[in-house]
């Protein structure tokens, strides 16, 4: 099944992905795509001096931007692309993603990784391991989403990342009903991510996606996007994730989103 865009696209840059910039553009044109949206880890200018392992770093970005846009030209007639980012909501460094938006970056989405800054915070995987700290990440999520500056969020079930899907536990079922509900209220979509559903596949499933999340948010009419969260071109051309995908999420009912507001028009 043709899939018109993905917006979750990573390189090299990440530190844990493989392929060039080049190679997700040609990938995404030989697997129908219409548009493309890179959407690395965003680069945050750690005050405390703290490099991080796993997102681009602060002096890497103006390549990013350069390559991306030469891109964008070189390949108008085939593709559309969309320079953005894959950012955590961290309150203390939120002018820094704004003052990128006139650099160019077009959109954000949501991939809360840490529980605030990483230079200080558990991951929100870790934390999420108790009750206590999947209410907190359900609390951060909202408040990101109400910032109006994420496009969508990115594995919301991260929470689920060290349960085991028996472990779904009411605190799991509210933190994922405050999600949906402001996912409702502010009109922004929730990703059902194929980087962990080609893990699960393979049978080295990293917690999400969760069928027990997933089977609870469908109480709710979210808009819900599917996202290749693609760390290597090959995965943007995985018909039999998005093939699963599609039908999980059609078997639960969900109403599938498929374009961002900048491209609805395309
Ligand atoms: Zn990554
Ligand atoms: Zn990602």
């Amino acid at each position: 099944m043709l899939f018109p865009a993905n917006y979750h696209t990573h390189t090299t840059r990440c530190h844990h992905a493989v392929g060039d910039d080049r190679d997700y553009v040609e990938a995404a044109i030989r697997a129908g795509y219409r548009i493309l949206g890179f959407s690395d880890h965003v680069p945050f200018p750690f005050a405390s001096g703290y490099v991080s392992g796993m997102r681009m770093h602060v002096d890497e970005l103006p390549g990013y931007l350069a390559s991306l846009k030469g891109l964008r030209e070189e390949y108008a007639d085939r593709l559309k692309i969309h320079i953005g980012f894959e950012a955590e909501y961290f309150p203390r460094y939120l002018d820094h993603l704004r003052r990128m938006q006139d650099m160019g970056v077009e959109y954000y989405i949501l991939g809360q990784h840490w529980m605030d800054s990483e230079e200080d915070h558990p991951s929100s995987a870790d934390a999420c391991r108790e009750d206590d700290g999947v209410l907190r990440y359900a609390e951060g999520v909202v408040r990101a989403m109400e910032t109006g500056l994420y496009s969508y969020v990115c594995h919301p079930d991260i929470l689920m990342r060290f349960r085991r899907e028996e472990d779904f536990t009411p605190a799991c079922e509210e933190a994922t009903d405050m999600i949906c509900e402001a996912a409702i209220r502010l009109n922004i979509p929730l990703e059902y991510n194929l980087l962990g559903l080609r893990d699960r596949l393979d049978g080295h499933g990293r917690g999400y996606p969760s069928p027990a999340f997933w089977a609870h948010a469908s109480r709710h009419p979210i808009p819900v996007i599917i996202g290749v969260d693609a760390h290597d071109p090959a995965r943007l051309l995985d018909e039999d994730t998005k093939a699963f995908a599609e039908k999980d999420l059609s078997g639960l009912g969900f109403r599938i989103t498929r374009l961002l507001p900048m491209d609805e028009e395309t």
